[in-house]
């Protein structure tokens, strides 16, 4: 047994083996030591190899789906060894032999279908990541998959985008091929991505074998019916498809044709902004607090599925933008249907989830119920929303699609199905009684031998004279006749010498069979198996049947989740007063009356109003962008923040939380905000905000909206202040975005004066005897002073460090007034470049650094070498 053990784990090294002994997954060597560890079970050993005692472990068969979504959760892989033959066969090829066992699937983070493994709200993506050389840079494909659902898409991105499309698939694990996982350039982003990534060899990838994976999936002969993907995209989902037949080892899911994603058509926002604005989860890594967690109203898993995904890719086509809002308007007015169809949402299971499992030949007769069910509700919503008048585009498409399955289906299932399921097939007992005259025919031969088994009983009970005298069952013996000790001694002797057969002697009672009880017994078994094969034909028929029309079960099931998503921002809408944005191809972004979703959500808790801000950036009168100074815990995050969340919740298409809200239609969304150092990164918080900043002022368009909080903080006060004020000036000049940027430099509020489109904005704070109350309104200006020493009393700091401190900053200002000429913002030297007239206007009799040297520069004299060497020195002059 050992030898198999060892030549199955040798074929799958990078997964923990889960090695079948009879009701158990045992895991041995270091296997058993990982999993010991990780699950907190008890090691023990069996056996030895070379000399050295094995480690082993095991998880009972039963309950092995707990501890495989443990193992899951921790990053590991799990490929699952069953035997493939009967125990029984195996020892009639001899004493010695080993039952046949085989690897019969891979569990992977990414590749999961059972209900206890997934998380019902999210999606499970597998994502695959292909790529083809373009002009200058690759353009990579991207397949995201999820087999528990069957959604499948492909989307092709310029190399500067990939991070950002891989962070909005949020995906479970990556695979690609050994040349893009090995390129230098994408080494720091496969280390950073929170998702386990898997290399597969080039020579699987080939061009020509994906189309042939791709083909065999659709059962097409061509791929031209689904629309034109790029070569990119064919080798994404060649990669995932081939990821798929390796984990799943000959079962085939049912995944819908991929969809084509149109490049640049969703809002596309980098990894960082999404930590940082906490779309999905928190900083912290969970949901709760999250703006998905405060928005999420949905009633089913799928609704709260596909939210989370609009969340993760808002759009940017504006018709698709507003036939959404459309919907929500038309819903926040009908209060009655809404709770109607909401309460039948809540009530409709998994379809995607059970259809899926189905289709892996993992499903069980409760799969089949959630079909009846799912099925059922969508035919319920479909009549009710076919009654109402007036409604939007997106509803109507909506209603038609929850008619697509053929209603034959569910009269089928519900005629088909008992109303107490068992959850595995093999348990029989799902077929409802008077179904099939032939399953109930058996079923009754089954009952009425039980009956007849009752009777023996009693009738042996009487002729041995033996009240105690029972018929039971197990698994060794079958059925058998038990009495006391001293009875069966003398029955043995007496007048059931005959009828009785000797089975086996217990401590105190003795066991005997009879050829009567033999017979019943054949009679029971073949009546249970037949029911239980006729059992498993109906099973499979209906499976079949859903099958067929596995296409539209899943459109049922996607219009289901939309429907859901819609009310769900129309619950929210009306209960917290939130207004239908106005979304236009122009470039204005003017909201009223703007909250914080999660910051108001939260202080909604404790009794505490949130304060309304507006803003305003549309450039015309006032700037573009909005300079924002003021103390800390005015209320400078919770401002740049709402903002661009309102952005994002108008392009999903919900309503936002403002009075009103006109938006010119976002492209990207950038955001730099706090300073979380990034150890594990290995890089200073410094670094990392440069990063960031270089990708913003590289990036952004005239259309995309840009937060900036404190940006230059981590570094010495001359160097922040001058990258914060270059950048601003980046900003306003190239980039020309909306932007709004919080500082605690009070210097650059002077550029207000220079900057056409750049307007000052303060959050106004009151003093109120030596406290400082913030009173979290944004207004036009610039704050007259931090606060720093009120904000430090608050937070607790010793009164005695206050008031050391209180005397320390007077001293300062003393001296600063002091000095005989305080230099005025504008005679800092770096400002005076500034206000100095564009270089060809110097005069020429004015030297500075940069003109000495260049002076000093023959170019006809210079070696190539000295050329570069002047071109350092011009650079230190600047
Ligand atoms: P800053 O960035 O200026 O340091 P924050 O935006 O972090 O300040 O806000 C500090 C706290 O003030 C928040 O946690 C919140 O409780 C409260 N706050 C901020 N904005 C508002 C507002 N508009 N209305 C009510 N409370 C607010």
């Amino acid at each position: 047994m050992m030898a198999q053990y060892i030549e199955i784990k040798a074929a799958n090294t990078d997964c923990l083996l889960f090695y079948r002994m009879g009701d158990f997954y045992e895991l041995f060597f270091e296997d058993a030591e990982i999993a010991s560890r990780a699950l907190g079970i008890v090691l023990t050993k069996r056996g030895k190899h070379g000399g050295a005692d094995i480690p082993m472990c095991g998880v009972p068969v039963e309950r092995s789906d707990d501890y495989l979504s443990r193992l899951i959760a921790l990053g590991h892989r799990v490929a699952v060894c069953a035997q493939t033959e009967d125990p029984a066969d195996a020892k009639k090829r001899g004493p010695k032999s080993v039952v046949r066992r085989e690897v019969v699937r891979l569990v992977t983070p990414g590749t999961i279908t059972e209900d206890r493994l997934l998380d019902p709200a999210r999606a499970n993506v597998l994502l695959a990541i292909g790529r083809r050389k373009a002009d200058i840079d690759h353009v990579y494909g991207l397949a995201a998959l999820d087999i528990s659902t069957g959604r499948f898409s492909l989307s092709e991105v310029p190399a500067t985008e990939l991070a950002s499309a891989i962070a909005r698939h949020e995906p479970r694990e990556i695979v690609l091929s050994e040349t893009i996982h090995d390129d230098p350039a994408l080494a720091r982003l496969w280390r950073e991505v929170p998702a386990p990534v898997t290399p597969l060899a080039q020579a699987e990838l080939e061009p020509a074998a994906a189309e042939r994976r791709i083909k065999a999936q659709f059962g097409v002969s061509t791929l031209d019916g689904f629309g034109q993907f790029g070569r990119a995209e064919i080798a994404a989902a060649g990669a995932a498809l081939l990821y798929i037949e390796r984990t799943q080892i000959g079962a085939r899911p049912t995944l819908s044709p991929p969809t084509r994603e149109a490049t640049g058509a969703t809002l596309a926002i980098d990894a960082s902004t999404r930590a940082n604005l906490e779309l999905t989860r928190t900083l912290s890594g969970e949901r709760r607090g999250s703006l998905l967690d405060a928005i999420d109203r949905t009633v089913s898993a799928s609704g709260a599925r596909l939210l989370a995904e609009h969340l993760a890719g808002p759009l940017t086509d504006l018709d698709a933008i507003r036939r959404r809002h459309a919907a929500v308007a038309w819903l926040t007015e009908q209060g009655v249907s809404r709770k109607a169809f909401r309460e039948i949402l809540a009530r409709a299971p998994d379809l995607a989830r059970a259809l899926s499992r189905l289709g892996l030949g993992r499903g069980g007769p409760r799969d089949l119920a959630a079909l009846r069910d799912g099925l059922d509700a969508a035919q319920a919503l479909a009549t009710r929303l076919s009654t109402l008048d007036g409604l939007p585009d997106d509803l109507a498409t909506l209603g038609e699609r929850l008619r697509h399955v053929d209603a034959a289906l569910v009269t089928h299932l519900r005629a088909a199905l008992a109303d107490d399921l068992p959850l595995k097939r093999t348990d029989g007992g799902f077929v409802r009684e008077g179904y099939s005259p032939e399953i109930d025919e058996c079923r009754v031969l089954g009952q009425d031998s039980r009956k007849v088994i009752a009777a023996l009983q009693a009738r042996y009970a009487e002729e041995t004279g033996c009240r105690t005298l029972r018929i039971k069952h197990n698994n060794m013996l079958g059925y058998y006749i038990e009495v006391p000790q001293a009875v069966g001694e003398t029955c043995l002797k007496g007048v059931m010498r005959e009828t009785f057969i000797h089975r086996q002697t217990m401590v105190d009672a003795m066991r005997f069979t009879s050829v009567e009880l033999g017979d019943l017994e054949g009679r029971i078994a073949g009546a249970t198996d037949r029911a239980l094969a006729l059992e498993t034909a109906v099973f499979d028929g209906l499976c079949g049947e859903v099958l067929a029309q596995a296409g539209a079960i899943a459109q049922v099931a996607d219009a289901l989740a939309a429907l859901d998503v819609a009310a769900s921002h129309a619950d929210l809408a009306v209960e917290r007063d939130w207004r239908r944005p106005v979304v236009d191809d122009g470039y204005d972004f003017t909201v009223t009356g703007g909250r914080h979703p999660v910051v108001e959500a939260a202080l909604r808790l404790s009794g505490e109003p949130f304060i309304a801000n507006d803003c305003d950036l549309s450039g015309e009168g006032r700037g573009r962008i909005r300079l924002i100074t003021g103390p800390n815990m005015g209320g400078k995050s919770t401002f740049l923040r709402q903002n661009a969340l309102i952005a994002v919740l108008a392009q999903i298409g919900a309503f936002v939380p403002a009075t009103s809200a006109r938006l010119g239609l976002v492209d990207r969304l950038f955001s730099r905000v706090g300073a979380a150092d990034d150890l594990a990164r290995g890089q200073s918080t410094f670094m990392v905000e440069m990063v960031e900043t270089a990708a913003i002022l590289n990036q952004a368009t005239r259309r995309s909206l840009v937060i900036l909080d404190e940006i230059g903080r981590g570094t010495a006060t001359f160097d922040g202040l001058s990258i914060a004020w270059a950048c601003l000036e980046h900003l306003h000049e190239k980039n020309a975005c909306r932007a709004l940027f919080a500082t605690h430099f009070h210097e650059l509020t002077a550029l207000g004066q220079r900057l056409s489109h750049l307007d000052n904005a303060t959050l106004k704070v009151a003093e109120h005897r030596g406290t400082v109350v913030f009173l979290h309104e944004v207004v036009p200006g610039v704050a007259d002073r931090s606060y720093g020493l009120q904000v430090a009393r608050l937070a607790g700091l010793p009164p005695g460090v206050i008031a050391r401190a209180g005397a320390i900053l007077k001293n300062l200002e003393k001296s600063e007034r002091d000095r005989p000429t305080r230099p005025r913002i504008d005679d800092l030297p770096l400002f005076a470049a500034l206000s100095a007239p564009p270089m060809e206007e110097v005069e020429p009799e004015r030297e500075d650094g940069l003109r000495l040297v260049l002076d000093g520069i023959d170019p006809d004299a210079l070696t190539p070498r000295e050329a570069l060497d002047a071109l350092y020195r011009l650079k230190a002059a600047r």
